[in-house]
């Protein structure tokens, strides 16, 4: 566990947030990408070491939808940079830890990616995520 790479908001509308965050953190997105498996696009903003990760819906059925849905726009998850997400996958299980999915797959960024379940974590939606080249 290295750092928090970043934090995930979902948004209904990326126009608007993004006029928003641009005038918050006072700087551009540097980085817009479409993720065709989560049915989401990105949009990233550098704060530090950090990142911000506006996500907004492309498909209705995208699980985004459905949180906001649910309980609107606002904060969605929190990324946490890791080594080897394998490692960290095997050792979490051992202490008791649920997975979304029991592989990594491709996310946003250049990152492989896996999402604990939040029933396992005290409601927080948690991402690990492995850089698949330094950037
Ligand atoms: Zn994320």
């Amino acid at each position: 566990m290295n750092k928090i790479e970043h934090i995930g908001i979902a948004v209904s509308d990326l126009g608007l947030s993004e006029a928003v965050f641009d005038k918050l953190l006072n700087r551009k997105a540097y980085k817009s990408e479409e993720v065709e498996s989560e049915k989401v696009k990105t949009t990233f903003y550098r704060l530090g070491e950090s990142k911000i990760e506006l996500l907004s819906v492309t498909h209705p059925d995208s699980v985004i939808a459905k949180y906001i849905d649910k309980r609107g726009s606002g904060m969605h998850h929190i990324a946490i940079a890791v080594d080897d997400i394998h490692q960290e996958i095997t050792r979490l299980k051992k202490e008791q830890f649920v997975f979304i999915d029991e592989q990594p797959k491709r996310g946003a960024d250049n990152k492989l990616i896996v999402f604990l379940h939040p029933k396992s974590t005290g409601g927080v939606l948690v991402e690990l995520c492995q850089g698949l080249n330094d950037n």
